[in-house]
């Protein structure tokens, strides 16, 4: 019993307490309630300097969206997301198929195209009609920056898209739970070829790969032997094995039987867990230069054309007279360089066609290079493509690394008559899908 107890008796120290407990809620009451008349009433009768209030709001404001915050935090993190735990565990030993075999796709493409004259896989007779298809994880970034820099990368391929007529797609979502991460793309290109029989190209590109040419148009006529077109040189291929003989972050895959059963060839090494880590191993072995890590894409891409050659080789083009795929490294320093002496059109290493930035992992935690190199080299390479597309408009960034944008002209109330230097806004590359839909 407490001193207060023996001077009062339990039952008066009891109620005193509920008395106090009363009071200190009272209390609290009453503070809030003149916090809230302070923020709704104004300063002035109370004698509140103005600063005082404003943070007094700003303060009210914030525990307000306290709930939000919370909940944007929840979203950031992966696990509150992680909703393919339901996937049954997948048996390492049966074999992995992206889908139903599929043996006469040419035959069946061919029917359904001779039954929609409407929509013709050519959208001119030298110009295929293309989809161009990127993607990225259905989560939200781990850097919550780098969902900003997504949004850039994708800005970027609807404007090159838009200029040259092709069509894009987005993916966000996971076709396949196995093939997560940089297999994605395999499942994907699957589902859409066999969509959408009218394309008869389907051209992939990374989340981290942008335009830095707007002008370039893919050398579309070159093509026609081919169903399969990388970045890469033969010989790093086909006689050094290199793993960075050829690049999978942009590459054209023509819709046809052949493509399927490339595919087919090239998934068994990507499903996720054992099967992918395993396989990881024979890469290293095989591969020149490929450091110890689970099976990707590209290094499962060299490794499929050197063991099989004869079955594959005479269809796939490795492409080195542009950059169809750039690596950012030897490019974002030369950028002003290259507006001194050059002009877009060239897609080499005079005006790279796309710059790369391979190793960044804009979205993801742990890249190969420093966080702040990327996203301002990755600001830089963004802004000069998108001179080009703001010069049709009359504006240009301030330099390559500000985001803000000046006039290049004076307005005229002549518009029509401005002349059009990249020959952008009514290019002849999107005209032809006109004429020959029409
Ligand atoms: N990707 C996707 N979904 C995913 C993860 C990756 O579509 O869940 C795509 C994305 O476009 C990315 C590409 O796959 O650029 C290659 O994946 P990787 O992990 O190699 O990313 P990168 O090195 O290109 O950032
Ligand atoms: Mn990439």
């Amino acid at each position: 019993m407490s001193v207060l107890g023996r001077c009062l008796g339990v039952r008066r120290e009891r109620q005193l307490q509920r008395a106090l407990r009363n009071g200190r809620l009272t209390l609290i009451c009453l503070v809030l309630t003149v916090v809230v008349l302070r923020g709704t009433i104004g300063a002035g009768r109370f004698g509140t300097p103005e600063k005082d209030l404003h943070d007094l709001r700003r303060l009210l404001h914030r525990q307000q969206h306290l709930p939000h915050r919370a909940l944007a935090e929840q979203h950031r993190d992966a696990s509150f997301l992680a909703d393919d735990a339901d996937d049954p565990p997948r048996d390492p030993s049966a074999p992995y198929s992206l889908g139903p075999q599929i043996s006469d796709w040419d035959q069946q493409r061919a029917d359904w195209l001779r039954r929609h004259p409407d929509r013709p896989s050519f959208v001119s007779p030298s110009k295929p009609r293309v989809l161009l298809v990127t993607g990225s994880s259905p989560e939200p970034c781990a850097n919550p920056v780098g969902d900003y820099f997504l949004l850039k990368f994708i800005k970027n391929k609807i404007d090159y898209c838009r200029v040259h007529g092709l069509e894009i797609f987005y993916n966000m979502a996971s076709f396949d739970a196995q093939m997560a991460g940089f297999w994605a793309k395999l499942p994907l290109i699957r589902s859409l070829l066999l969509s959408h029989p009218e394309v008869e190209f389907l051209w992939w590109m990374d989340s981290d790969a942008m335009f830095t040419d707007m002008v370039f148009e893919l050398p579309w006529e070159r093509y026609g032997p081919y169903n399969l077109v990388m970045h890469g040189w033969e010989e790093m291929v086909y006689d050094e094995h290199n793993w960075i003989g050829l690049n999978t972050g942009s590459f054209l895959l023509r819709n046809c039987q052949w493509s399927l059963d490339l595919l087919d060839a090239w998934a068994p090494m990507g499903p996720k867990g054992e099967t992918r880590i395993e396989a990881g191993k024979v890469l290293t072995a095989y591969l020149k230069d490929r450091p110890v890590f689970e099976a990707d894409d590209q290094s499962a891409m060299v490794y499929l054309l050197a063991t099989q050659r004869e079955r594959w080789g005479d269809k796939v083009h490795l492409e080195n007279g542009y950059y169809l795929h750039g690596y950012w490294g030897i490019l974002v320093d030369r950028f002003e360089e290259m507006i001194q002496n050059d002009r877009p059109g060239l897609g080499d290493h005079r005006w790279p066609l796309v710059t790369h930035f391979v190793g960044c992992k804009p979205c993801g935690k742990f890249g190969d290079y420093s966080v702040e190199r990327c996203f301002k080299q990755m600001d830089r390479a963004f802004n000069f493509g998108d001179n080009q597309i703001l010069q049709m408009y009359g504006f240009t960034h301030k330099s390559l690394n500000s985001r803000s944008v000046k006039r290049i002209r004076n307005e005229t109330d002549n518009p029509l008559d401005l002349k059009d230097d990249l020959g952008l806004l009514h290019p002849e590359f999107r005209a032809a899908t006109k004429v020959t839909q029409s």
